[in-house]
C-alpha cells in the first residue's frame, strides 16, 4: 500500500515511520489516538481521487486531516489509516468581487482567507480562535461555528458550493456559485459537518460579505439570568441587525479570570453575576460608536444593564476579546480539565449553568466550573476541573453535563462534533431514526466504511 501510494504523490508528498510528526498525531479532548500506516500529502484533486481509488479498491481506511485544531479527536488515527493531510491544498483559485465569492482549497488556512478577503475589501464571516491553523477544508467539515454565527449562521451559511472526493475516489464538482439553486438536492449538505466520513472535501465556493465599515465592542454586567436575555432581545430590536457577536460569561469565569490570569484586564468593576462581550458591525463610523453607547445606556435606563463600558480604541477592543478568549494561563493551572460545548433553548440557559454547577460542585466538592458562550446562538461552553484527570472521572463528568443537556432537550454538541469524544452521547440528542437515516448515508456513499471510520457514531 505505501509502495502504491508513493507512486500517487512527489517526493514530498508521503511520510511513514518517524518522518510522520506529532502534527498529524495529536488529538485535542481526551481521545488517544493510534499510529496510523502513513500520511499522505496530495496537492490536488486528481491526486486525491487516485489515492481513494486505491484505498478503496484495497478496503485501506483513510481519515482526512485540516489543520488539527479539531476538539473532539475526528482527525486523530485510531490505527493503522492512511492519514489524508490536505495542508498542501492551500491555494486560492479566484475572487470574484461582483458575485462576491472566493473559491479555494481546502487546505488554505482561515486566517490566510481573512486576509485576502479584507485586503479586497470583503469578508469570509466564519471567525473562531483557532483561525491562525483552522483550515476551510476542517471549518466545513465539522461546520464551525464561532463568534459570528448569530448575525451570519455557521460555516454552512458561507458555504456555495463545493468539491468532493467520494470513498471510490469519483470526484463530485459541484462548485454553484449562485445563491439561489433548487435545482434537485442540495449536495454540498452531505459534506459540511459530516467530520471526514462520507467524502473528502477539495475545494469550495465561499459567500462573501462586505466588510464592515466599522466594528463597536462593549462589555456589560448584569444582575440576573432573565436580563441577559432580554438584554438580547432589545439589542436586536434597536441595532436594526448590526449585532454581530454576543458572548456571555457567568460570575465565576470573570472571577477566575481576575485570580488565575494576571494578563487579562477584565473592563467592569467585579461582582456582577453575569458579564456579556457585544459588538456590532455597522457601516456609518461616525455614526455607530455613538449608537450604541446610546442604546446601552437605554438599557442601563431600563434596569437590563448595571455596567457597561464601550471600548474606544483597537487596543481596547483587542483587550475586551481577551478576556473571553485568551484564558488558557489560566486553565492550564487547574490542572485536569473537562471541557464542553452544548446548545439549547436560549430560555434554558440559565437553569443549565446553575444545575451543571451544582452537580459538579455536588460529585466533587471544591470542584471549579466555568461557564460562558455564544448565548446569542444557544451555545454555551463548560469547563470543570476537578483535581484529576482520568477516563473514570471524564465520564462522570460527562454523564453529569450530557444529562442535563438530555434532560433540557439541547444539543450534546453546539459547534465541534461527534468525532470520537462525544460517541456516546449522541443518542442523548438524535432519535433513533435520526441515526438510523445517518448510517444508511453513510452506507450508501461509503459502503466499505474506509472513510473515518469510529467518529460520529
Ligand atoms: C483555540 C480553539 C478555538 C476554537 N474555537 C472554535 C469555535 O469558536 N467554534 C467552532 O466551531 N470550533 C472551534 N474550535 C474547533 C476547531 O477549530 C474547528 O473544529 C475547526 O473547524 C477544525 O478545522 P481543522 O482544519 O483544524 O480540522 P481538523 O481538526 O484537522 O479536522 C476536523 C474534522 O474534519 C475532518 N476534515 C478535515 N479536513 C477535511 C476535509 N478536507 N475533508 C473532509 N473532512 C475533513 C477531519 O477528519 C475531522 O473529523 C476551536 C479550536 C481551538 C483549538
Amino acid at each position: 500500500m505505501i509502495e502504491a501510494l508513493r507512486q500517487l504523490v512527489d517526493s514530498s508528498g508521503l511520510l511513514t515511520g518517524t518522518d510522520i510528526g506529532e502534527r498529524y498525531l495529536k488529538t485535542r479532548g481526551y481521545g488517544t489516538a493510534g499510529i496510523p500506516l502513513c500520511v499522505v500529502r496530495p496537492k490536488s484533486t486528481a491526486e486525491v481521487s487516485n489515492i481513494l481509488k486505491l484505498c478503496h479498491v484495497h478496503g485501506q481506511t483513510v481519515v482526512a486531516q485540516g489543520g488539527m485544531t479539531g476538539l473532539v479527536g475526528g482527525g486523530a488515527p485510531l490505527g493503522g489509516e492512511v492519514v489524508l493531510s490536505l495542508e498542501r491544498m492551500n491555494k486560492i483559485e479566484e475572487f470574484d468581487a461582483d458575485g462576491r465569492t472566493l473559491t479555494a482549497q481546502s487546505g488554505v488556512v482561515l486566517q490566510a482567507a481573512h486576509e485576502y478577503c479584507d485586503q479586497r475589501g470583503f469578508m469570509l464571516p466564519l471567525d473562531l480562535g483557532a483561525r491562525g491553523s483552522a483550515t476551510l477544508g476542517g471549518v466545513i467539515s465539522t461546520n464551525a461555528g464561532g463568534v459570528r454565527v448569530i448575525r451570519y449562521g455557521m460555516m454552512r451559511e458561507s458555504v456555495l458550493g463545493l468539491e468532493a472526493v467520494m470513498a471510490d475516489g469519483t470526484v463530485m464538482t459541484s462548485l454553484n456559485k449562485m445563491l439561489k439553486n433548487n435545482a434537485g438536492y442540495d449536495l454540498k449538505h452531505l459534506f459540511i459537518g459530516s467530520e471526514g466520513t462520507l467524502g473528502i472535501v477539495t475545494r469550495a465556493v465561499f459567500r462573501l460579505r462586505p466588510k464592515p465599515k466599522s466594528i463597536n465592542t462593549a462589555f456589560a454586567g448584569l444582575a440576573r439570568f432573565e436580563d441577559t436575555v432580554a438584554f438580547l432581545a432589545y439589542l436586536e430590536s434597536t441595532l436594526g441587525g448590526e449585532l454581530g457577536s454576543f458572548e456571555v460569561m457567568w460570575g465565576a469565569y470573570d472571577e477566575f479570570v481576575r485570580q488565575r490570569c494576571p494578563s487579562l484586564r477584565p473592563p467592569l468593576n467585579a461582582g456582577q453575576a453575569f458579564y456579556v462581550l457585544l459588538e456590532t458591525l455597522g457601516n456609518d463610523p461616525a455614526r455607530d460608536g455613538a449608537h450604541l453607547e446610546e442604546v446601552l445606556a437605554n438599557a442601563m435606563e431600563k434596569g437590563l444593564v448595571a455596567d457597561a463600558a464601550v471600548a474606544q480604541s483597537e487596543q481596547q477592543r483587542a483587550a475586551f476579546w481577551a478576556v473571553r478568549e485568551n484564558a488558557g494561563e489560566g486553565y492550564r493551572a487547574l490542572g485536569p480539565l473537562c471541557a464542553y460545548d452544548v446548545s439549547m433553548p436560549i430560555r434554558s440557559m440559565g437553569d443549565f449553568g446553575e444545575r451543571v454547577d451544582a452537580s459538579i460542585g455536588k460529585a466533587y466538592p471544591g470542584a471549579t466550573t466555568l461557564v460562558l458562550g455564544h448565548m446569542g446562538d444557544g451555545n454555551l461552553h463548560v469547563v470543570a476541573a476537578v483535581g484529576s484527570g482520568t477516563p473514570e472521572t471524564h465520564k462522570r463528568i460527562d454523564d453529569i453535563v450530557y444529562g442535563i443537556i438530555r434532560d433540557l432537550g439541547g444539543s450534546v454538541s453546539a459547534e465541534h462534533g461527534i468525532g470520537t469524544v462525544k460517541k456516546d452521547y449522541l443518542a442523548y440528542s438524535r432519535t433513533p431514526e435520526e441515526i438510523a437515516l445517518m448510517r444508511m448515508l453513510k452506507r450508501t456513499l461509503d459502503p466499505k466504511g474506509i472513510l473515518n471510520p469510529g467518529k460520529v457514531f
